[in-house]
């Protein structure tokens, strides 16, 4: 129950955008949070903040119409979603799968606010995407497409305005082409309107990496929050995208044992421990099903139905998509003894599953704290484009630890602060709404 103050303000963000369960789900959850500042925080209420910081600053809806490899025009939809400007430029990715659509670009978008302001770093929130399908589309297909898209886009973006990256379907390749359409239109060689960019063109070293290394470095922090550590154990990573392939690598590199990966059409069991080189060579190069996997490596089995949370582990990492965990699957990790769970992906578990982990006092990571990696070495990438500058992987690397230990202190530092010891959901709700609702007073 909200307090009634807030449940007004919820009904009247509900009512405005109706049909959009992902986003409201996103509001929810950040509602409940806000509880704990009613009382403490006044000016919040008189300056109407929080009805402010729903609505998104402007939202973009567009017709991207491409050719396929067969001649015929096909159409999609492009949306970009300004969400909040506050704290810098709009920043935040471009999905393009089938199942998006406005409701969960907002929702995508309200999360990267707050996961943006707990990087620290100057950036805003934002979020866009397409209803375009990548799935067994070709190379040329996904360039005429991305050309198309950003025939639209470039009129809304700048290093000072909007800058988009990747996030589902979206990756070095797409950035490739979007980038290169930008720089035809605008004749401008802006690297910073874009992240994700390949190395030899303004790109980063560790961005690729960013979102798993910190979805696990978080967990990290929080197994070390109760006196454990990632060595020895057991660790389920779903997906099998840029997110999956760099959490497993670093639960490796911390002593973990990362046993499986997923896609739509199942997941991998391999007591060996997930062999990466494999992984990346069906995901990255071939382009393949996780099922190819288990048909070359002895010691995997390859399972069609379930889920990798029906898999006995210590730590998960749900790297795939939202809702991916649901409250069955908590409480067969919480029975099976899981002691952390960090989201690599956006909202990958449900209300319930969230609940049921808080209740049993399992460390949970929300995604908006435990994947800000990703993004906040776009905001490195920036910073280097800016300087016209390149730093070595150590360096930079070094950066997102730094970054990542730190969200995860002040998410702990602010629970604690607000009555809540341990609750990384309101830690990284409250800390992350804090101070963006102070620049917008400001
Ligand atoms: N799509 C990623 C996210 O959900 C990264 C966004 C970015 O780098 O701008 O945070």
């Amino acid at each position: 129950m909200l307090d009634s103050t807030l449940q007004e303000t919820y009904d009247i963000v509900l009512r405005r955008n109706p049909g959009e369960p992902e986003f409201h789900q996103a509001l929810r959850e950040v509602f409940d949070s806000l509880e704990v500042l009613q009382d403490r925080h006044p000016e919040y209420k008189d300056q109407g903040i929080i009805t402010r910081l729903c609505e998104p600053e402007r939202q973009i809806i567009f017709r991207v119409p491409w050719v396929d490899d067969k001649g015929t025009v096909q159409v999609n939809r492009g949306f970009r979603v300004e969400y909040n400007s506050a704290l810098g430029p709009y920043k935040g990715g471009l999905r393009f799968h089938k199942s998006v659509n406005l409701g969960i670009v907002k929702f995508l978008g309200f999360e990267q606010i707050f996961k943006n302001s707990l990087t620290g770093l100057p950036i805003g929130g934002g979020k866009g995407g397409s209803d375009f399908d990548p799935h067994g589309k070709s190379d040329a297909e996904v360039m005429r497409f991305c050309q198309s898209f950003m025939t639209e886009l470039h009129r809304h973006i700048g290093e000072y305005t909007d800058v988009p990256a990747g996030d589902i379907g979206v990756g070095a390749r797409e950035i490739g082409y979007l980038f290169g359409q930008f720089k035809r239109l605008t004749n401008r060689y802006e690297a910073g309107v874009l992240t994700g960019k390949g190395l030899d063109w303004g790109g980063s070293l560790v961005r690729k990496e960013a979102t798993g290394y910190g979805a696990t470095i978080f967990a990290d922090e929080m197994l070390k929050a109760r006196g454990e550590s990632f060595d020895g154990k057991r660790v389920a990573v779903s997906g099998s995208g840029n997110v999956a392939i760099y959490a497993i690598e670093k639960v490796t590199q911390l002593g973990g044992l990362a046993v499986t990966a997923s896609d739509s059409s199942g997941y991998v069991v391999d007591d060996k421990g997930i062999d990466l080189e494999l992984l990346q060579q069906i995901k990255e190069v071939e382009r393949g099903r996780i099922s190819d996997y288990a048909d070359r490596r002895d010691s995997a089995t390859f399972v069609s139905g379930g889920s990798v949370w029906d898999v006995p582990v210590a730590v998960a990492l749900p790297c795939a998509t939202q809702n991916e965990l649901d409250a069955d699957a908590a409480k067969t990790l919480i029975g099976n003894g899981v002691l952390a769970v960090s989201e690599g992906a956006n909202m990958p578990c449900t209300p319930d599953a969230v609940s049921l982990f808080r209740e049993a006092g399992v460390s949970f990571g929300p995604g908006k704290a435990a994947n800000a990696g990703g993004v906040a070495t776009s905001a490195l990438e920036m910073q280097q484009n800016a300087s016209r500058d390149a730093w070595t992987f150590e360096y930079t690397e070094k950066r997102l630890t730094d970054i990542m230990v730190n969200i995860h202190r002040t998410c702990l530092e602010t629970a604690e602060e607000y009555g809540r010891p341990g609750d990384y959901v309101v830690g990284a709700n409250v800390a992350g709404f804090r101070k963006v609702a102070d620049a917008m007073i400001a």
